[in-house]
């Protein structure tokens, strides 16, 4: 039998705010372990959550970037279920009435483009975390209140790889706007993928299985892929698919079962009696609208436009949202000098160039993070020296390896190192005069039109310069001593 694949993903995306979703503690991550928590996230008798204004703004934020409706009222509900992780006994989210519902995300996959739906963004808290290390299993509870949204995605998505671009798409957008550091080894970005086949032309769902908390987009598609097959696999042998959760075994390769899956009815959600309803009104929902970051595709889109990047080039430097605002600083400040008009192509493909060929490498990011070891302004002026041609092209190099990491200034360190681009027509000539009447027989054969031997010489000037000799000016020089008449 052919099968059709179905997948809807859920997406759990802790919110970069400082303090708790419903209390003063830290969120920092790292510290050492139930350092930071209060009566409210360790759930005591008779402790009141207050909800964290900043937490609803990024979570609202959220929602309007995946083109989600935002609902004037929603509720606070109680999931209720045991687990150590879980000291009240239930965790609070948003189940029948979430503030969010009915939004879109474009996808690309192999070239096609595909927009899959986002069932809702809801708020909700983290759990705590357990440690299992025999003999004993420990819980640091420094995690518990986090603030997450959860972004519910239709059944749109129709295999593995399709699952992992939405995945990457959706990571991306929330770096972009500042909601999520996407780390997915730290889980502050964490996926379970719900998978199920069906015959191909059948319009109902099958039986899902939910795969849990895989922590690598590769690891999600080999799992989705996996589990597509060992599912096709049990009906074809006269089977049933079983409604269970199962986690992914990288080494071996396949998935196995954990429990089976509870249903709605199981965790009992009732309204939580401590929290009055939100009210989002348009004012606020404006205001948040209004202060939304552009948008990585947009930026891309901007980058190719009006900047005249490549669209390789535009990827490249939408890797991290640091990276694009250092190449956008750069090449605003590189045209500001005065070495073309803002935004014109020449300037901004110039600055790009040089911070993919020799910038990104030294680039360290961490979440939001990104670690760049020049200024803007450094580089600015170092394509500057380029421009005006005091260094060449070459040269530059080297002074973007004496300035990385330190503050100097690229001028400095060509008067300290006496790099001067030799740029003295005259001087250049009786160069050239010189290198022709050592090279008779190279000079005789590019005069008979060998064009190819112009290189021979132009490399000849650069090693007697060690590479400071303008290459245009001893192009000319070669041109005027060696060309037609
Ligand atoms: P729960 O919260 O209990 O996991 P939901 O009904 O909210 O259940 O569904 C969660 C996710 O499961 C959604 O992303 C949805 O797209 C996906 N999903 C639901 N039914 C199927 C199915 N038959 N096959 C694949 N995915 C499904
Ligand atoms: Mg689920
Ligand atoms: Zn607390």
């Amino acid at each position: 039998m052919r099968y059709e694949a179905v997948i809807g993903l859920e997406v759990h995306a802790q919110l970069l705010t400082r303090t708790k979703a419903f209390c003063g503690c830290s969120t920092a991550y790292g510290a050492p372990p139930n350092t930071q928590v209060c009566p409210v996230c360790l759930g005591l008798p008779g402790a009141l959550p207050v909800l964290n204004g900043e937490a609803v703004r990024l979570a609202v934020r959220t929602a309007l970037a995946l083109s989600c409706g935002i609902r004037p009222a929603s509720r606070f509900a109680r999931k209720n279920y045991f687990y150590p992780d879980l000291p009240k006994g239930y965790q609070i989210s948003q189940f029948d009435e979430p503030f969010s519902d009915r939004g879109e995300l474009e996808i690309e996959v192999g070239g096609v483009k595909k927009t899959v739906g986002i069932t809702r963004v809801h708020m909700e808290e983290d759990a705590g975390k357990s440690h299992h290390s025999a003999p004993h299993s420990v819980v640091d509870l420094n995690r518990s209140g986090v603030p997450l949204v959860e972004i519910v995605g239709e059944p749109d998505l129709r295999s593995g790889a399709e699952a992992a671009e939405y995945l990457r798409t959706l990571r991306e957008i929330l770096v972009f706007i500042g909601v999520n550091d996407g780390n997915l080894e730290e889980g502050s970005f964490r996926c379970d993928a719900n998978v199920s086949i069906r015959p191909v032309g059948e319009t109902r769902l099958g039986t899902r299985v939910e795969l849990k908390n895989i922590n690598s987009f590769r690891f999600v598609e080999k799992a989705i892929a996996h589990e597509i097959v060992r599912q096709a696999e049990v009906l074809d042998a006269g089977g049933r698919i079983v409604q269970e959760t199962r986690g992914w075994d990288e080494d071996t390769g396949t998935t196995f079962s954990m429990r089976s899956k509870e249903e709605a009815q199981d965790y009992r959600y009732f309204p939580d009696p401590d929290l009055p309803p939100l009210r989002l009104d348009d004012a606020f929902v404006a205001e948040v609208r209004g202060l939304m970051p552009e948008l990585p595709e947009a930026k891309r889109r901007r980058f190719t436009g009006e900047m005249g990047l490549t669209p390789y080039a535009a990827q490249v430097l939408t890797v991290h949202p640091g990276v694009a605002a250092f190449f956008e600083e750069a090449a605003k400040r590189h045209a500001g000098a005065g070495h073309g008009p803002a935004g014109a192509t020449s300037n901004a493909t110039k600055v790009a160039n040089f911070i993919q060929s020799e910038i990104l490498g030294d680039v360290q990011t961490h979440g939001l993070d990104a670690k760049i070891p020049v200024s803007a302004d450094q580089v600015a002026a170092l394509l500057g020296l380029v421009d005006g041609g005091t260094i060449s092209g070459k040269q530059a190099k080297e002074v973007y390896a004496a300035i990385a990491g330190t503050a100097e200034a690229p001028a400095a360190v060509v008067a300290r190192l006496g790099m001067q681009q030799v740029s003295d027509a005259g001087a250049i000539e009786s160069l050239c005069k010189r290198l022709i009447e050592q090279h008779p027989k190279q000079a005789d054969q590019l005069r008979a039109g060998k064009v190819s031997l112009t290189g021979f010489f132009v490399g000849l000037a650069m090693k007697e310069t060690k590479g400071s000799a303008n290459p245009q000016l001893v192009n000319e020089a070669l041109k005027k001593l060696l060309g037609p008449g």
